[in-house]
């Protein structure tokens, strides 16, 4: 009897010892789940909480997109740009131009045709609108290279900046000035006033999109092949910096000669754009949407049309 009491005794005990055993364990679990959920939660808000702003800023834009998708407005760091069809590298149309320039086969040819559409030195608030509408008409996406004091210029040039980033275009920098005597001073490349433009221009496009706004593509006002040509060696130490902060600059290898020599009227640019795009499977093309270029919107719907019908496809550059 003893025996068996003392047995039932030590197993009532050990049973005790057990449940507390487990209540405690049950304690601690619910307790470590709390911290991890806790940590999750506070790192989420941390990492993503840019790419939530942005996702919740595109949204309203992908519901009139044609594909129901659209890139993350100017932020080329919240997408790759290889997810997403629309989207290019900067990086390799950079790598593509300069192959070619040098009359090398580019590494990027694989039988695709790709048109990338530019616009230099808006907005504008007479034309850039213009072009704005034909874009959205047409179902195509461009890349926009600014020019800083132009966007800073008013309410209105500001909100023109805002909607080209909402309609899903892609915004390059132009630097703040655009003036040749401040960025290549007795026609040599100053390394410290181009990056300074750069960094001025940069600053006036956060200011009107967004602390989060970030763009790797340059367009060199005057363009990189020029300058490049004038003083070799003041280009090559910029291009190490502007590669050192990821930038890629990118010039063009077809032109409607919208900036050049006399005005012309929108079919003397669509014959102009024909001849220039023949034969180009990626066609980097450079047209401009400042005060002064009602003609180019003229032109630009036969311009994309001729385009869709010759089987190219349209990409924006981030
Ligand atoms: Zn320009």
């Amino acid at each position: 009897m003893e025996k068996g009491y003392s047995h039932s005794r030590t197993r009532e005990h050990r049973l005790k010892r057990n449940r507390k055993r487990l209540i405690l364990l049950a304690i601690i679990l619910f307790v470590a789940g709390c911290i991890t959920f806790i940590a999750i939660k506070v790192s989420d808000n941390k990492t993503h909480a840019p790419t939530q702003e942005l996702a919740k800023k595109t949204d309203s834009v992908s519901k009139d997109s044609s594909k129901g998708k659209v890139n993350a407005g100017a932020n080329g760091k919240a997408v790759s740009p290889k997810s997403d069809p629309e989207v290019e590298d900067g990086a390799f149309v950079e790598k593509y131009l300069k192959q070619q320039m040098l009359g090398q086969m580019p590494d990027g040819a694989d039988g695709k045709k790709v048109a990338y559409l530019s616009f230099d030195d808006g907005p504008s608030v007479t034309v850039t609108p213009k072009i704005l509408d034909i874009l959205k008409k047409q179902k195509v996406k461009a890349t926009f290279f600014i020019v800083g004091k132009e966007a800073d210029e008013n309410e209105h040039t500001r909100n023109i900046i805002k909607r080209i980033v909402k309609e899903g275009h892609a915004i390059g920098n132009h630097t703040y000035s655009h003036n040749y005597k401040y960025l290549y001073p007795n026609k040599r490349v100053s390394t410290d006033h181009v990056m300074q433009d750069i960094e001025r221009n940069n600053k006036v496009l956060k200011s009107i999109l967004g602390p989060e706004f970030t763009t790797r593509m340059i367009r060199f006002p005057g363009g990189h092949m020029t300058w490049n040509s004038r003083d070799p060696q003041g280009m090559a130490a910029l291009d190490k910096v502007l590669h050192q902060k990821d930038y890629h600059q990118v010039d063009w290898n077809v032109l409607t000669k919208d900036a050049e020599g006399k005005s012309k009227k929108a079919p003397a640019l669509i014959n102009q754009f024909i001849r220039s795009v023949k034969g180009r499977e990626k066609a980097i093309i450079l047209m401009h949407d400042t005060y002064g270029k009602e003609e180019t919107a003229k032109a630009l719907p036969q311009i994309i049309e001729f385009l869709k019908k010759q089987g190219y496809e349209f990409k924006v550059m981030k």
